[in-house]
């Protein structure tokens, strides 16, 4: 079994990557090629129809037994359709049965990209060994995925764990999703930017405004940065711990760009969750920042065509 592969695609607005991977989890081979997210249905197929055959290739291919895919969202898994919202051409795509015929009608499994980071965590990295994990992706928005009793948990079409379309302020700003108050609406990189200059921050020499750069700004002491994080990180604790309390998790991992900023995000998210996350069951969850790094996407696709998932 040892010697047996994987096939995982990890599907983005900019890129589609391929590999295959082994059962300890590491890439054999790779390949990538740009998104056409501009271009109709068939073009934007015809990359991954290349990604895979560049795969097929390979003389490693006559040992891989599975593809696993994580894809931008929403994805429906249990119609094996993708909708990403970045990729205009791909509305109720057909993506697993076209990748199981390009593949020769080997196995697919289909996850959503937060899902699929959530299984390379759990496989490699921050949430290794524990049965009842929430993994979150604060970037440009506010992924998550989520592991119970030990298995990746993607709900029925593949988006559970969507932390950051849970409201944590009832009367909050409108979220592009139409609620109000979302996680995504308060924690994600340009909404910590974008609070840091309605607050008075202003970008250096440089003019970067970035999320990244916020946080060099709160590291230096600047008020206005320092108290948008703050605010980042007390919806994100609300979240978790809302998360913890539902359904016993007993760690929260945070990767994506936004955790790169480190103590400025851990450190108030760490006292903020102690406030929120007061209940005998939840006063010992352990945040962790996320391990598995860009692989994430192929990592996590292959663990959920390895590993299974809870569906
Ligand atoms: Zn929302």
């Amino acid at each position: 079994m040892h010697t047996d592969l994987v096939a995982a695609l990890d599907i983005g607005g900019t890129k589609i990557a391929g590999a295959l991977v082994d059962g300890g989890g590491r890439i054999r081979l790779r390949t990538r090629r740009p998104t056409p997210a501009r271009e109709d249905a068939e073009t934007v197929m015809g990359a991954v129809e290349s990604v895979l055959g560049e795969l097929s290739g390979s003389p490693l291919w006559a040992r891989t037994r599975a593809v696993g895919i994580g894809s931008a969202g929403p994805v429906d898994a249990s119609a094996g359709t993708v909708s990403p919202v970045n990729v205009p051409g791909w509305r109720d795509f057909p993506l697993v049965s076209r990748v199981r015929r390009a593949v020769g009608g080997l196995p697919v499994e289909l996850v959503g990209d937060g899902a699929a980071m959530t299984a390379a965590e759990h496989w490699q990295g921050a949430a290794r060994g524990y049965a009842n994990a929430l993994c979150l992706v604060v970037s440009t928005g506010v992924g998550g995925g989520l592991v119970i009793g030990g298995k990746l948990y993607p709900g029925p079409t593949g988006n559970a764990g969507h932390i950051g379309h849970i409201s944590v302020d009832l009367d909050g700003d409108l979220c592009p999703c139409g609620a109000r108050g979302c996680v995504e609406r308060i924690a994600s990189g340009p909404n910590i930017a974008r609070r840091a200059l309605a607050g008075g921050w202003r970008p250096g020499p440089d003019g970067d405004s970035s999320a990244a750069a916020v946080a060099v700004a709160a590291r230096a002491g600047d008020p206005f940065a320092v108290a948008s994080f703050e605010r980042a990180a007390q919806a994100l604790a609300a979240g978790i711990a809302a998360t913890a309390t539902l359904i016993e998790i007993e760690i929260a991992v945070v990767g994506g760009g936004v955790a790169g900023a480190g103590d400025v995000l851990f450190g108030p998210l760490r006292r903020h969750l102690r406030e929120y996350a007061t209940l005998s069951f939840v006063r010992r969850l352990t945040v962790a920042p996320a391990l598995t790094g860009t692989d994430a996407g192929l990592v996590g696709a292959a663990a959920a065509a390895l590993l299974g998932t809870a569906r």
